[in-house]
């Protein structure tokens, strides 16, 4: 990659050398330390629309958006007016405020959901939506699928995706409580069936990515959240979808409403908290409201609904319209013929696997329906296309197991830019 305009790494390597030594790995979110591509990971120092800014001055086309939630890019200025504003007024205040009443408000009326609770990370939504269903059943087990990261809550962390994935590391030391947790392959109804049928009146809950985006992205296939959602209520267990990566990111309220598949209950994250840390878990009335302090379960933070991240989501929110999906689902469209064109002619075996405007390639010749068949793509062939991309101004995600991420920033010079730098991607991948 020498002599290829984005190789300058010194200053991010002098970084990395000092986060190394105090930091494990010298990252504070796995992925991001390149362990499966390689290289020095690039150590960003800012970010305008689609493009960000490394601290050796490399600027890249950002296809990561932060894993998701800069849908409308980095820095916009309607965003950093609400954060600046808020911020202006006090960073915290440990009391109840209005901006968290109109973020509620907002994601309520977008989802449908009777009511709502805010916290700081997906982590934190998907672990209490998964204590309030087991509180509301009664139950102990759960079903999740093999290839879905719902963050690192412990009885979720058998064979997750994302960085677990990535790392190959299938089940982590010091966790607890995955006995306790039945997982089944992604989009296999049968395997549902027969995990109900052998644990009638135990398990609490299915818990499923609403469309699947940490193995890669695979859409559940046609009526399958359906038909999950059919067996669980029928044995007396609930559903929760976990919308964190594809809420407000798919369509104006997420996969639920792109797609039309119902839960009891809903994770959010990411697009809802627009780079500052919020989430969210909700559902009907009838289960919210056994929360604390109107219920019994119980769930707090000192930092909930955060002032600062509540106006960065709610501004972000606003800048959601149907045309910014219109827009977001043709750029989408655009770089998945981009990318197929390069590879195709590169004669490299890929597989480009969409939901929504959510994308990612799998460089394999197979269909991909789950995490069995994700892991037949080639990892060498993915860590050439990778660098060839960063080397040429293109910041994709630094592992074959994420999706890819369009912005409402993305332009025509940075598409431009793009289907410059493929070609070369694709060739890169073809001599591995
Ligand atoms: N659920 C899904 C579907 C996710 O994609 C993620 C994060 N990638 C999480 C949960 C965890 O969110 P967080 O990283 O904010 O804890």
């Amino acid at each position: 990659s020498s002599g290829a305009p984005n190789s300058r790494t010194e200053n991010s390597r002098e970084l990395f050398e000092r986060a190394s030594r105090i930091v494990p790995g010298g990252v504070n979110s796995p992925v991001r330390a390149f362990r499966s591509v390689g290289g020095t990971p690039r150590f960003m120092v800012s970010g305008a629309g689609c493009r960000m800014t490394d601290a050796d001055g490399n600027t890249y086309v950002d296809l990561v958006c932060s894993w998701g939630p800069l849908i409308v890019g980095h820095a916009h200025p309607h965003v950093i007016d609400a954060v600046g504003r808020a911020a202006a007024k006090g960073t915290s205040f440990g009391t109840p405020t209005p901006g968290e009443v109109a973020l509620a408000e907002e994601l309520t009326a977008r989802t449908g959901v009777d009511k709502i609770r805010l916290v700081n990370s997906g982590t934190e939504a998907t672990m209490s939506a998964l204590r309030l269903a087991r509180a509301a059943t009664g139950r102990t087990k759960i079903v999740k699928f093999a290839g879905c990261y719902h963050g690192h809550v412990d009885p979720l962390l058998a064979s997750a995706g994302s960085g677990v994935l990535t790392l190959a590391l299938p089940d982590s030391p010091g966790v607890v409580g995955t006995d306790e947790t039945i997982v089944l392959p992604y989009n296999d109804v049968d395997a549902v069936k027969r995990a109900f049928a052998e644990n009638p009146g135990q398990i609490a809950c299915v818990i499923t990515e609403a469309a699947a985006g940490n193995m890669g992205v695979v859409a559940p296939r046609d009526g399958f959240n359906r038909e999950l959602a059919a067996i669980a209520h029928a044995d007396g267990a609930l559903v929760i979808l976990d919308e964190v990566m594809t809420g407000f990111r798919v369509s104006k309220n997420g996969w639920s409403g792109y797609s039309g598949d119902t839960a009891d209950l809903y994770t959010y994250g990411k697009v809802m908290g627009g780079g500052l840390p919020a989430a969210a878990f909700g559902g009907r009335d009838e289960l919210m409201s056994r929360m604390a302090p109107e219920g019994p379960v119980y769930q707090a933070g000192t930092l909930s609904g955060n002032p600062l991240a509540c106006a960065a989501g709610l501004a972000t929110l606003e800048l959601c319209t149907d045309e910014l999906y219109a827009k977001l689902d043709a750029t989408s469209v655009t770089l998945q013929g981009l990318a197929t064109k390069a590879l195709a002619e590169a004669g490299v075996p890929h597989r480009v696997s969409t939901a929504g405007n959510m994308f990612s390639v799998f460089f394999t010749d197979a269909d991909v329906p789950n995490l069995e068949a994700a892991q037949t793509q080639d990892a060498a062939a993915y860590r050439a296309f990778f660098h060839a991309m960063l080397d040429r101004g293109v910041y994709l995600p630094p592992s074959a197991y994420e999706a890819w991420f369009v912005s409402g920033a993305l332009d025509d010079d940075a598409l431009g830019l793009i289907a410059d730098a493929l070609p070369h991607a694709a060739r890169a991948a073809a001599k591995v």
